[in-house]
């Protein structure tokens, strides 16, 4: 067994980056085998966070905090919130794939919709590959989305909501802030997807190096930008913020064009991922420079 003193953040983050670096299983499936993903951000939480509290009565009692999750698939383990680590991670979308779905006016780019279905697939792989690691260590852990009983709930506040947020776990773990449009704007940008574990490890939590969850949104830090609403084929978005079950309409939607245009079964969107200031960073400058600093950004003024 490899002592959790070995288990350190950066020996988590070679785990990830060699899984990325090797992995057959990372190509988006084009005539080419291009890689999906080719960079990641890690953060970690601590098990014990009151964040995760504060998501059951923000988002609803059905979302499992770590500990719950945990006990639930590990119940020989017996571990408490404090003996829990979260690990997060982002993957950005690579350059070709935003730059492919800039142009889309309606639905996705080809290499859009492979990342959803193929990236999303080496996602779930690289979930496995972290649990399957830490076990062999002797540390158990678990991919909440994979587990059997993860489900989609109705919400009266989000029309609907799940029993594990991978962005509300990154978000979280210091890795980003959320926007207009509902994504998470990290250091990387909002053009990305997200993973995590819970494992009975201890590593030192990620400060949140933000006071604020929308301090990276410039229409929440100064009432400018709302690009994502433009960029949205169907109106989903407004100054009110995210209809989930419109854009959900839309991606069902986009299955039959895929099909018919791409030539195999997948969907997507992501417009309102590209195109738009957070793309590929962090848009308000003063938040931006203060991550770059290791210090908090000021909060942003009340909306008039
Ligand atoms: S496009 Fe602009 S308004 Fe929309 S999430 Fe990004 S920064 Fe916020
Ligand atoms: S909100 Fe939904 S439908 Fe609109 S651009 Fe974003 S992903 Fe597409």
């Amino acid at each position: 067994m490899k002592n959790s003193a070995d288990i350190s953040r950066a020996w988590i983050e070679d785990l990830i980056r060699d899984f990325i670096a090797t992995s057959p299983d990372n190509t988006m499936k084009n005539k080419t085998e291009e890689p999906a993903w080719d960079d990641v951000l890690v953060g970690f939480a601590s098990g014990a966070d009151s964040i995760w509290q504060q998501y059951k009565e923000y988002i609803g009692a059905f979302h499992w905090t770590p500990w719950e999750v945990f006990n639930q698939h590990c119940p020989q383990e017996s571990a408490s919130a404090e003996e829990l680590t979260v690990i997060s991670w982002v993957l950005p979308q690579r350059e070709l794939v935003r730059k492919a779905n800039r142009r889309a006016k309606k639905y996705p780019a080809e290499e859009w919709a492979r990342i959803r279905i193929y990236g999303e697939e080496f996602n779930a792989a690289l979930r496995r590959h972290v649990t399957k690691h830490l076990k062999h260590f002797g540390h158990a852990a678990i991919a909440p989305m994979l587990v059997s009983n993860w489900t989609i709930v109705k919400s009266g506040r989000f029309s609907y909501a799940s029993s594990w947020s991978e962005r509300h776990a990154a978000y979280a773990a210091g890795l980003g802030t959320f926007g207009l449009c509902d994504g998470l704007i990290t250091a990387k940008g909002k053009a990305m997807r997200v993973g995590s574990v819970v494992a009975k490890i201890s590593i030192e939590p990620t400060p949140r190096p933000y006071s604020d969850h929308r301090a990276y949104c410039l229409f929440f830090d100064n009432g400018t930008c709302g690009k994502c609403i433009d960029r949205c084929p169907v109106r989903a978005i407004t100054e009110a913020g995210h209809d989930k079950e419109m854009c959900r309409q839309h991606l069902a939607r986009s299955r039959e064009y895929v099909k018919k245009t791409y030539k195999f079964e997948g969907y997507g969107c992501g417009l309102c991922q590209v195109g738009v200031p957070c793309e590929a960073g962090i848009p308000v400058k003063a938040a931006r420079e203060a991550l770059e600093r290791g210090e908090l950004p000021p909060p942003p003024p009340p909306l008039a």
